[in-house]
C-alpha cells in the first residue's frame, strides 16, 4: 500500500473511532444524572431494610419481651407504674454491640418496636451509640389525662362506699336504740301491774 493511501486509511479510522465515541458520549448526553448527592439526596431504601430502631412508645407496655429476645441484651428500659399508665424513664438501645438481627421484633405483643430505615448513626463519641428511644419522659399527656380521670373515679368511689358505710353504720345505731327503748318499756309494765295488785288488796 502506497503512503498516500495508507494516510487516507488512517484518517477514515481515525473518523470512524471518533464518531463511536461521540455516539456514545451522546447516549449519555440525553440521559438523566444517576449521581445522588447523598447526604442531600438518597436513594430509596427497601421497606425490611433493617436500619435503626424506632418505638411506638405510646403503645410500648414495657413487658420487657424485646429486652429478653435479644441475642446480646442491648436494650434496657426503666418505668413506673401509676396503676395502668407507664411514666418512662428510658427506653435504650446500644448500637455498640447491636448486629441488627430484627430478633427483637417479633416477640413484641404490641408491635411497637421495628427496624427503621435510617442507617446513619455518626458521632465523635461512643457513649452516644447507647441510643435513647424514647420520645418523650415520663407519662404522655393522654396517659396523664387517663390517670387523673382514673383517680377521680377512684377517689367517688371510696366517698360512695364510705357514705353507704356511715348510712349503714346509723341506720344500725337507730335500730339499736329502738330495740333497748322497747325492751327498757317491756320491763316497766309487770312491775306497774305489781303495783296496782298490792293497792286492790290494801283496799279490800
Ligand atoms: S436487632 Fe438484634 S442485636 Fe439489635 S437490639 Fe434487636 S435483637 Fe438485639
Ligand atoms: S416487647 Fe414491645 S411492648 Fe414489650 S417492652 Fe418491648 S417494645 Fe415494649
Amino acid at each position: 500500500m502506497s503512503a498516500a493511501a495508507n494516510y487516507v486509511k488512517n484518517v477514515v479510522h481515525s473518523l470512524k473511532s471518533t464518531m463511536i465515541g461521540m455516539s456514545i458520549t451522546g447516549k449519555y448526553l440525553l440521559r438523566k444524572p444517576i449521581t445522588v448527592q447523598y447526604p442531600d439526596e438518597r436513594l430509596p431504601i427497601p421497606n425490611r431494610y433493617r436500619g435503626i430502631h424506632y418505638l411506638e412508645q405510646e403503645k410500648c407496655i414495657n413487658c420487657l419481651a424485646c429486652a429478653r429476645a435479644c441475642p446480646i441484651d442491648c436494650i434496657e428500659m426503666d418505668a413506673v407504674r401509676h396503676g395502668k399508665e407507664l411514666e418512662w424513664v428510658s427506653f435504650t438501645l446500644d448500637y455498640q454491640k447491636c448486629m441488627f438481627c430484627e430478633l427483637c421484633v417479633y416477640p413484641c405483643p404490641k408491635d411497637c418496636i421495628h427496624m427503621g430505615t435510617e442507617f446513619a448513626f455518626v458521632s465523635y463519641d461512643r457513649s452516644e451509640f447507647n441510643h435513647d428511644l424514647l420520645s418523650f419522659k415520663g407519662m404522655a399527656r393522654e396517659a396523664k389525662v387517663r390517670m387523673i380521670e382514673a383517680e377521680k373515679k377512684k377517689k367517688a368511689k371510696e366517698e360512695a362506699k364510705k357514705a353507704k358505710e356511715a348510712a349503714a353504720a346509723a341506720a344500725k345505731a337507730a335500730a339499736e336504740s329502738a330495740e333497748s327503748a322497747s325492751k327498757s318499756a317491756d320491763d316497766a309494765a309487770p312491775a306497774d301491774d305489781a303495783e296496782k295488785k298490792e293497792e286492790g288488796g290494801a283496799e279490800g
